[in-house]
């Protein structure tokens, strides 16, 4: 069994004409695939049964007591029969949870000698899928559509992507966002409308001077900062000049108090700034990267939309491959042939140790930038391989997510004198393109990066949400990317 809480409910469709034999067959086979969908471990939430629904009422019911459990993430619908579609009408309006039309049947292979009348009204999942699509498609519901018989690894693999997309809503809904200080002054893509979001991502927004965190920081002990500080020289790589114990001392209050507040106020994601900081020795490094590998979302300089989604993405991503990290585009190589062109990814301090390659290295140096001591910082590159970075922005009008497939490498050569966590990647298709769609979709200098994720989960995550989703992938084209914005904005002014 699995070691979750959250549910998928596998929910069969059809109707009472079949009569009672065809039914129970119809039950009988419904519960099989159920079991398996539970026990496929690519799909990362329970997987439970429920009773074939025949009527407009049961629908209903079933819809509502999904509504109102709390474990309960999202459905998987099927019409293994015909089923009425304007007996779902009710049901799937009152419905809050995302859902998921699987397109299957029970069996894989068409039985070409056995099979008869009695074989074909049992199983046309072919025809009441499309008259069940249908009022999804005239109800205008978000949803995702997986065809493919079951027991098949990509139908599998297709389910599991969406319910850790449906697992990322579900904590959406509940997440708490602090931000230590406000905005970085002037800055403009780290801002939006709060109250907008909450509406459509759920999440909570709530502001803290530092004074609140300062005064956490000051509860701890001086035996319990040195454990901390014993803990930073046995977890990393630690060079002499850089065991610095005012340094080290100062940044692990800093992750205590941090740790602390943020637990003890329910807060799954938060933001600072390296403008507001007084009262604090330093601006948090390890103890933000720390944070981020123990699931925390983040995003600097105020930047809660960055927070919220890293912490949603690190939801998406438990238990695969492959860590989940803020980001920002900090500089280019771009080399003196196109396909050369990579992306030095980095942040001042705060990039998540679940992207590094090897065992990090602590290293205390000057941050050049808020006027503070020199922060305490856990310095390493990432491994290569394939990954996103997703970015959402307030268009005045609505959410945006932008997400670039993209490619992290091995830097050609080492960084000697970078005193920062790092990641060399290739954008595609091209920097040059990828780039350009990025900057004319308005995508923000910081991102979530994830090398456990794929464009697929993202996509899955923005139909729930309901938002608007810019693709740059191998695929992207310049002139046709600029006119879907130009025909999304439209589309969007008109109202959906
Ligand atoms: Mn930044």
């Amino acid at each position: 069994m699995k070691q979750t809480a959250k549910e998928l409910w596998f929910v069969t469709g059809s109707q009472h004409l079949y009569g009672p034999g065809p039914l129970a067959q119809v039950a009988q086979n419904s519960q099989r695939i159920a079991e398996e969908l539970d026990a496929a471990q690519a799909i990362p939430a329970r997987v439970v049964f429920k009773p074939v629904l025949t009527t407009a009422d049961e629908i209903l019911r079933l819809c509502r007591e999904a509504n109102n459990t709390d474990n309960c993430v999202g459905l998987v619908l099927w019409m293994h029969t015909f089923s009425p579609a304007k007996m779902w009408i009710a049901g799937l309006t009152a419905l809050t949870r995302p859902f998921l039309h699987l397109h299957t049947q029970f069996h894989r292979d068409l039985p070409y000698a056995t099979i008869d009348m009695d074989f074909m009204n049992l199983n046309q999942a072919a025809h009441g899928d499309r008259e069940f699509g249908f009022i999804t498609a005239r109800l205008r519901l978000a949803r995702k559509v997986v065809v493919g018989h079951w027991q098949d690894a990509d139908t599998l693999n297709e389910i599991g992507t969406w319910a850790r997309a449906a697992l990322g809503w579900h904590e959406s809904q509940t997440l708490k966002v602090a931000r230590f200080g406000d905005n970085m002054r002037n800055v403009a893509v780290t801002e939006g409308d709060k109250v907008e979001a909450q509406k459509v991502f759920g999440y909570t927004v709530s502001g803290y001077g530092i004074g609140d965190l300062t005064d956490r920081m000051a509860q701890f002990t001086d035996a319990e900062v040195t454990r901390l500080t014993q803990e930073y020289r046995d977890t990393y790589t630690l060079a002499q000049e850089h065991d610095r114990a005012d340094s080290l001392a100062v940044a692990a209050r800093i992750e205590l108090g941090l740790r602390a507040f943020l637990t003890e106020g329910g807060f799954g994601a938060f933001t600072d700034t390296f403008e507001d900081l007084h009262g604090m020795g330093q601006l948090p490094g390890i103890a933000t990267q720390r944070l981020m590998a123990s699931g925390f979302g983040f995003g600097g300089e105020g930047d809660w939309k960055t927070a919220a989604l890293v912490r949603i993405m690190k939801v998406m991503a438990e238990g695969l491959p492959g860590g989940t990290s803020f980001m920002e585009d900090y500089t280019y190589h771009f080399g003196s042939e196109t396909w050369q062109a990579r992306v030095l990814g980095s942040h001042m301090l705060e990039i998540c140790p679940t992207i590094a390659a090897d065992k990090p290295s602590l290293e205390v140096h000057p941050l050049g930038i808020g006027g503070k001591a020199d922060p305490v910082r856990l310095v390493f590159t990432s491994p290569a391989g394939p990954a996103v970075v997703a970015s959402i922005v307030d268009m005045g009008n609505r959410f945006r997510m932008i997400v670039n497939d993209i490619d992290v490498v091995v830097p050609d050569q080492p960084f000697p004198k970078l005193p920062v966590a790092r990641t060399v990647w290739e954008a595609k298709p091209s920097l040059k393109i990828a780039a350009a769609a990025w900057i004319y979709a308005g995508g923000a200098h910081h991102t979530g990066f994830s090398q456990a994720l794929t464009m697929e989960y993202m996509e899955d995550f923005a139909e729930i949400a309901g938002i608007e989703l810019v693709r740059i992938d191998e695929n992207t084209r310049l002139e046709q990317l600029r006119r879907e914005l130009l025909w999304s904005d439209a589309a969007y002014r008109i109202g959906r």
